[in-house]
């Protein structure tokens, strides 16, 4: 047998190798193939995923994860609320958490599936007369992408009340980790390298669910007269720099309003790219890059993406 002979019967065996796996998760959830990732993004832009899949419950997540190659790349999805995928798409299986949306209340300690809607577990919390998340009533992702970037606003965040994790780990092993061990900062969490997040504990504490209510009708109202929230768009692109505001300085570089193909620097708020209607991801990501230039050339400040950057516009 010579080289080019046994390179094909390489090929062959891992395409039915491939076909194997691939065959067994459509008994494990809702799969497809070259799935387009701008119905699963706000921003609604972005390619195929060569893969997706969306469990039906834990224990599908975990029997998936055991079959998966471990050379095929996983990207975790909540409400693709913060994430920019390319316009080629991502090479790997993209995993959708909405499914585990399970709730459990225990006096002030609350557990939550990560598909759970972060709106929807405020307002729960809020029935319940437990204070601590309200911020989460203005934030239009999961429990596990809130997990996954610490999400936060009005001087609230995941970290304050989060207790602990179960994350399901790239083996298919389910494995509990304490908040303490997750370095949870400023739009940060480590989390195990390619683990999904499959709940949230967190810690509140009891209020009256009227002022809780309140507080949070308060926040969406500030939020609604502040931010072009009709149009799709990812929330903040940039972080705050420290001692700063990302919006303030985009502004001062004059890109208020500057616009690349179908993306906008909003002029309503300009830490937010809004879509127009036509936009692509690379529209997306040259406003990012400019704006990132300009504001280095004004002030010397580098802005850094608060946005996930997917595959290789990482
Ligand atoms: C209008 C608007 C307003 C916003 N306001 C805020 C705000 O005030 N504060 C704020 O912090 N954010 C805000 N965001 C951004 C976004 O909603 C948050 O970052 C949110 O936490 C993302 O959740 P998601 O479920 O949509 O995550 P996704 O966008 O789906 O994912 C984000 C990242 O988390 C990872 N991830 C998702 N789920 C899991 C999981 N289960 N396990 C492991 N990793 C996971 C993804 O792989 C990706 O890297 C806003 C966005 C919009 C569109």
């Amino acid at each position: 047998m010579n080289a080019a002979q046994s390179l094909h019967e390489i090929a062959e065996l891992m395409q039915k190798h491939t076909q194997e796996w691939v065959s067994a998760l459509h008994e494990l959830g809702k799969f497809s193939e070259q799935e387009p990732m701008s119905r699963h993004t706000t921003l609604a832009v972005g390619g195929p995923a060569r893969w997706f899949l969306r469990p039906h419950d834990r224990d599908s997540l975990m029997a998936a994860m055991a079959l998966i190659p471990t050379d095929v790349e996983i990207l975790p999805l909540g409400r693709g609320s913060n994430m920019l995928v390319p316009d080629g798409g991502f090479d790997g299986l993209v995993v959708d958490l909405s499914k585990l949306n399970d709730f459990k209340f225990d006096g002030c300690i609350v557990s939550a599936g990560a598909g759970v809607r972060m709106g929807r577990f405020s307002r729960q919390c809020a029935d319940h007369g437990l204070s601590g998340c309200e911020f989460m009533a203005t934030v239009p992702g999961d429990i596990g992408g809130g997990v996954a970037m610490n999400a936060g606003c009005f001087a609230q965040q995941v970290s304050d009340s989060l207790i602990a994790i179960q994350v399901v780990l790239r083996s298919g092993e389910l494995k509990e980790l304490d908040a303490a061990d997750l370095q949870l900062a400023y739009r940060h969490a480590t989390l195990p390298a390619q683990s999904l997040v499959v709940s949230a504990t967190f810690e509140l504490h009891p209020d009256s669910p009227d002022q809780i209510r309140e507080r949070m009708r308060s926040m969406r109202s500030r939020r609604s007269a502040t931010q072009p929230l009709s149009q799709p768009n990812c929330g903040s692109v940039f972080k705050n720099p420290e001692g700063d505001h990302a919006a303030r300085l985009v502004e001062a570089a004059g890109l208020k309003g500057f616009q690349i193909g179908g993306a906008r620097i909003s002029s309503q708020h300009a830490n937010f790219i809004v879509n127009e209607g036509e936009a692509s991801s690379s529209d997306i990501v040259d406003l990012i890059r400019r704006a990132q230039r300009v504001v280095e050339e004004e002030f010397d400040i580098r802005l850094e993406p608060e946005v996930r950057m997917i595959g290789e516009l990482l």
